[in-house]
């Protein structure tokens, strides 16, 4: 597939004009880029990256992937993801480390418990699996966490999709941009877009630190950076920057088969392939551009999983890293068309966007390259924020993944 061997990608000079310029090689991104070449024969795209390609966000996050959000629209998008995820090692031809291991997420209150027997349901009526578990089969599932009730706060139950998981991020992006790269998309890093240039109310191109480049097509896929592109052309989004932070332990034995998330207590785990136990957290509080959060956050985190893994208690954090999250009021992406013509925003995945890579490229990839919504996307437009059609995941998607 890949004509270069050696290498995963190429590393082209920009050339001075592209049919479709991709700003931003995290993973939607560079999945954008791929499924252009791919799906619709548009191969004359430049991604242009102002880090290293997947610098961002792609490789920060805690690689949590399922599909059990609470409304229609939005299971719809997540479960096509989840769907695509379930053939991707053999459609980009690289090992993601895709492990379908399930996913719990915690009820510790008799209100946690309402929501997330309500949420099995509504997943179910979109043919999504979901099962709702008691304590008993919790500790079954799960025997090294705490399900005593005489715990701070007690296991109340748990919904469960054994189809959720985990993939290794920077496999993820690498195998999109590797594919991408075969089908000759030119993947620029060190590229900062630094303006947009609009003529009679339509992106012709963008300004960069490695000169002007001309485009057919602009489109925006920035994360946590988006808000700063958009106000390159006045648009101003409803979309606020904060750090998100995650650690890892040490290395050891297989002890977690599954992922565990509490949004009651703001901690989830997983153990990754080599050993480590992936520890996340909630949002640090304010808006920030660095990607770092702060100490606090991560104590509280730590606590919280000691309280429900009792065994982490002697376990030694190896590394902290923040990555910059770009929310929504309704904790759901903006993917779509803008104001002005031929420009595209794909934004606001916040804390839950890794999960949402393949669908969020292709479907993107079908809105640049027809000019239009496409049916998974036209629900997440940014219009909706006029027009007052909020899809609120903030139960399915706020602090957890
Ligand atoms: C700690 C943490 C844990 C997370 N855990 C999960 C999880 O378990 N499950 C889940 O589903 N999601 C999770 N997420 C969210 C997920 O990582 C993001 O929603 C998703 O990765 C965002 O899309 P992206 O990969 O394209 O973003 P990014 O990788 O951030 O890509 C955006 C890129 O745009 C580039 N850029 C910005 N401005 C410019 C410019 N002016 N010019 C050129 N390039 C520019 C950036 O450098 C960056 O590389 C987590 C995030 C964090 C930080």
């Amino acid at each position: 597939m890949n004509e270069h061997p050696d290498f995963l990608w190429r590393s082209p000079e920009p050339r001075r004009s592209y049919e479709v310029v991709v700003v931003g090689a995290g993973g939607h991104g560079l999945a954008t880029a791929y499924y252009l070449a791919r799906e619709h024969g548009i191969t004359d795209v430049a991604v242009l990256e102002k880090g290293w390609l997947a610098g961002g966000n792609i490789t920060r996050n805690t690689t949590v992937i399922r599909s059990n959000y609470l409304w229609d629209e939005s299971a719809a998008i997540y479960e096509h993801a989840l769907k695509l995820w379930e053939g991707l090692e053999d459609e980009l031809g690289y090992d993601l480390l895709f492990s379908q291991r399930g996913v719990l997420n915690l009820a510790h209150t008799l209100q946690d418990v309402r929501e997330s027997v309500r949420r099995v349901g509504a997943n179910r009526l979109n043919g999504i699996d979901a099962e709702w578990l008691d304590p008993e089969q919790v500790g079954e599932l799960c025997p090294i966490l705490s399900v005593s009730p005489e715990a701070r706060y007690p296991v109340l139950g748990a919904t469960f999709q054994p189809r959720g998981g985990i993939a290794r991020h920077e496999n993820v992006a690498w195998g999109y941009a590797r594919a991408a790269d075969a089908l000759g998309v030119d993947l620029i890093q060190g590229c900062e877009v630094t303006g947009i240039d609009v003529q009679d109310g339509r992106a012709v191109g963008v300004q960069t630190s490695l000169g002007r480049i001309a485009a057919g097509s602009v489109a925006l896929v920035a994360a946590g950076h988006s808000s700063l592109l958009a106000g390159m052309v006045g648009l101003e989004l409803p979309v606020q920057s904060h750090p998100l932070q995650a650690l890892v332990s040490e290395l050891y034995e297989q002890v977690l088969d599954t992922v565990v998330m509490s949004n009651a207590v703001h901690v989830y785990v997983s153990q990754a392939h080599k050993g480590e136990l992936v520890m996340g957290a909630g949002i640090d509080s304010y808006n920030s551009y660095a990607q770092r959060g702060s100490l606090h956050v991560i104590e509280h985190q730590l606590a919280a999983a000691i309280e429900l893994f009792p065994i982490f208690a002697q376990a030694k954090v190896l590394r902290t890293w923040g990555g910059i999250v770009d929310v929504c009021p309704d904790a759901s992406p903006i993917v779509g068309l803008t104001p002005v013509e031929r420009l595209y925003l794909n934004c606001g995945w916040g804390t839950g966007g890794f999960k949402a890579t393949p669908a969020s490229g292709s479907t993107f990839a079908w809105t640049v390259a027809h000019d239009e919504p496409h049916q998974l996307n036209r629900p997440f437009s940014l219009d909706r924020f006029a027009g007052g059609a909020l899809i609120d995941e903030h139960g399915a998607a706020a602090v957890a993944h």
